[in-house]
């Protein structure tokens, strides 16, 4: 596709995430041991914690859902950390999605939004993964739920996203781990999409999440995570960008030595936050929001009762 033949919302996309060799940050080599170093330092006070019979298991593993949740509300992330894992269409929904865009970028000729979802989800239910155990068993109107939510969402992203060129190195879900303190911290994450890669310590690397809905100050929190993942792996990306598909709209951060250093902060409130409930000796306290509508224990939860009535002083009801 040439320059010219991108609508508005394309042209948008390209314009952002180009950027010539000379416009991009360049890091010092040695950020990533300055960051591992840190981190390690102000994390080491929980390995005692973690060792100790209070903890549940002999690691702590923190990904970007997980941070959030604990540094959301802290009595809805103890009672969502007690119930098992299951699939279900919402949940199945960014993983087909990120299947299908891989599929796109690789697809021969003309492709549609549901045949790529229809081979996605057909991909994934040969893989060997428990998705793929989901999508054998699950009943027939989870399923047709699961594609119609998914080529929308599909349909949006071919609208409004540039197609994706095999030589800016898009890669979908693909997994960033940080090993902290010989394997007993470990950060991980797997960014809906990334394009470009570092040219020395010129960094190149573009990191995108894609949302449906409005904005909020997690998704920028998510991917200062990823951000600081890559910096520990090899270099920090130079971009962060947010696409709400279905505004056609982009949100865009540079990555700055600051923001890497607020990402480590978070980290860290993060994983002391997580040791110090789990091992019971943090009292959980409640933030009640708009997640009350989905948290298990809102019906015993007087605080999320009364901001879901519209009750709660000073919190507005912003759905
Ligand atoms: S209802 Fe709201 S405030 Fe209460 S525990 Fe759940 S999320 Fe927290």
């Amino acid at each position: 596709m040439h320059a010219d033949q991108y609508n508005p919302a394309q042209q948008e996309v390209v314009t952002l995430l180009g950027a010539p060799r000379e416009a991009r940050p360049e890091f010092d080599p040695g950020l990533r041991d300055e960051l591992r170093d840190h981190l390690e330092a102000r994390l080491e006070p929980l390995i005692a914690p973690i060792e100790s019979n209070d903890f549940d298991g002999d690691n702590l593993f923190l990904s970007k859902y997980m941070l959030s949740q604990v540094l959301g509300c802290e009595r809805k992330f103890l009672a969502e950390r007690s119930e098992p894992f299951s699939w279900s269409p919402p949940i199945a929904r960014g993983t087909v999605m990120h299947k299908a865009i891989e599929l796109s970028v690789h697809w021969r000729g003309e492709s549609s939004p549901l045949v790529l979802v229809d081979e996605a989800m057909a991909s994934l239910a040969n893989a060997d993964k428990s998705i793929g155990d989901y999508l054998t068993t699950c009943s027939e109107s989870e399923r047709a739920e699961l594609r119609a939510g998914t080529s929308a969402a599909m349909t949006q992203f071919l609208e409004c996203f540039p197609p994706l060129k095999a030589a800016w190195r898009p890669a979908t879900e693909s997994p960033i781990r940080a090993s902290l303190l010989e394997d007993r911290i470990v950060l991980s994450g797997k960014p809906d999409l990334t394009l470009g890669q570092p040219d020395g310590a010129v960094a190149g690397k573009v990191i995108i999440d894609f949302k449906t809905g409005g904005f909020s100050p997690t998704h920028r929190e998510d991917l200062r995570f990823y951000a600081l993942l890559e910096a520990l792996r090899i270099l920090p990306p130079r971009l962060l960008a947010t696409y709400y598909l279905d505004q056609g709209r982009i949100h865009s951060e540079e990555v700055t030595h600051d923001l890497l250093l607020a990402a480590c902060e978070r980290v860290i409130d993060g994983a002391h936050r997580y040791v110090e409930l789990v091992g019971g000796t943090r009292q959980p306290g409640v933030a009640p929001g708009p997640s009350c509508r989905w948290c298990p224990v809102q019906l015993d939860c007087d605080e999320g009762t009364e901001y879901l009535e519209g009750a709660y002083e000073g919190v507005p009801g912003d759905w």
